[in-house]
């Protein structure tokens, strides 16, 4: 085709197609390579950008390319389109939207706990004016339906993609970035790289894992339970019949064992021998199971080990008892997450009594606090509180509270440190 008649064809395929064209469907249809693709749609943008006559103009979204109309011609195309969209959105309809869009996909549920009243009736009217489309459910119980940003939103916004979205929280993760790039240097003059690891620790169901999800859907770094580890090495040594304090034992079946945790979707899957044991392991007896397990030197170093290497490849969260004292005691923010053993108990039933299993508020006081002086007196990593780490007691506290305290954590230390970024002041 020559360049005339490609132009023609671009031209008339954007006008016909109307959603946005992949780049490679376009080079298909052109018969053209995905680079000649772009340079064409590309000065087709700058010709109708340059021509004042034409109210058009092209607009790339994620790799994909299609008409839209220019600015200046909003108002003519608002009295044509009408109410509803010409409707100017309330704040409420803004906040919502950068909600979705900084943690897409995001569940109405996630969104309730961010903006801390209930979404339903704005994200219905931000999906009926095209901003917002549901895309797909949550594996989870449930199935609590995922809402996404639409092409309209990024078209309306000017945007190519959401990753074009101005930094906000993600703007914390850079800080994590800097805080750990500010390393006293080695002796060879080389740095040390802090591991990027927010460190989550404090006894069993004081909301540890609520909001290290949380956290982590506000910071975009993948979290880590530590705890489903020993609990899965706990109920793998139940099921085996052996005893979880037996050493000699446990040592044997782990040289026999093979874990792997996969945190490439929202929903961790710790792997035993090729299986998932979440359905297992959130029992009274993988508890205790995993209590006794997790006092073994060698069940500690099998874990600890997986979990290092995990820190060391990517930026985690890592949520357990001795993150920040034991295993990265390096890591630039600490937490320890508390609550009375009264609250904690509460909240663990109530988990309970939603996965079916029956027991009673007294049980699980008392199961809490035997794990609680057994893992704060085990002489190898003591469930502790870090020297350095910010001590955050939940009894009375909403999650978004216990959210929002956490996030000042973090956006304070870069303001007590601002050479963190610019490296001024390293060593
Ligand atoms: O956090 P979770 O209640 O799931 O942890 C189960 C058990 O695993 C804890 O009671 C504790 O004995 C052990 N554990 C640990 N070190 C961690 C995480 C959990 O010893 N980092």
């Amino acid at each position: 085709m020559a360049y005339q008649e490609q132009m023609r064809a671009l031209e008339a395929l954007l006008f016909a197609a109307g959603d946005p064209l992949p780049f490679e469907d376009l080079a298909l249809l052109l018969d053209v390579g995905k680079d000649e693709a772009i340079a064409l749609a590309e000065q087709l943008m700058r010709r109708y950008q340059r021509d004042p006559l034409s109210g058009l103009t092209v607009r790339e979204i994620e790799g994909a390319v299609c008409l839209a109309t220019k600015s200046s011609a909003s108002e003519v195309l608002e009295n044509f389109f009408g109410k509803i969209r010409g409707q100017k959105l309330t704040d409420a309809a803004y906040e919502t939207l950068a909600v979705i869009a900084y943690n897409a996909p995001v569940t109405r549920a996630e969104i309730e706990t961010v903006r801390g009243v209930n979404s339903d009736s704005v994200v219905a009217r931000l999906i009926e004016r095209g901003l917002v489309r549901e895309a797909g459910a949550l594996e989870v119980p449930g199935r609590p339906v995922l809402l996404d940003v639409t092409d309209q939103f990024l078209l309306d916004f000017g945007l190519k993609s959401t990753r074009d979205l101005p930094a906000m929280d993600l703007l914390m993760y850079d800080t994590v970035m800097k805080l750990s790039e500010h390393m006293p240097h080695e002796a060879s003059g080389s740095p040390v790289r802090k591991p990027l690891v927010i460190a989550i620790d404090g006894p069993s169901g004081a909301g540890k894992s609520t909001v290290a999800r949380l956290l982590s859907e506000h910071l975009g770094i993948l979290s880590l339970d530590t705890g489903a580890m020993y609990r899965a090495l706990g109920y793998k040594a139940l099921r085996l019949g052996i005893s979880p304090s037996d050493e000699e034992a446990v040592r044997a079946m782990l040289a026999e064992t093979v874990m792997e945790i996969d945190l490439s979707d929202r929903v961790q899957k710790t792997r035993v021998d090729g299986e998932d044991m979440e359905p297992f392991i959130r029992t009274p007896e993988a508890s205790m199971a995993a209590s006794d397990i997790s006092v073994l030197p060698v069940c500690r170093d099998y874990c600890v080990r997986i979990q290092r290497e995990l820190g060391k490849k990517q930026a985690l969260i890592l949520e357990g008892r001795d993150i920040g004292s034991y295993v990265f005691p390096d890591a630039p923010v600490k937490f320890f997450v508390t609550a009375s053993a009264q609250t904690r108990a509460e909240r663990r039933l109530k988990d309970l009594e939603k996965a079916g299993v029956e027991t009673s508020l007294e049980e699980v006081i008392r199961d809490i606090e035997e794990r609680d002086r057994q893992d704060s007196s085990r002489k190898l990593a003591p469930a502790v509180k870090a020297p350095d780490a910010v001590e955050i007691d939940t009894s009375d506290m909403t999650l978004r509270e216990v959210i929002d305290t956490m996030l000042d954590v973090i956006r304070k230390k870069e303001l007590d440190q601002p050479g963190w970024r610019s490296g001024e002041g390293r060593e």
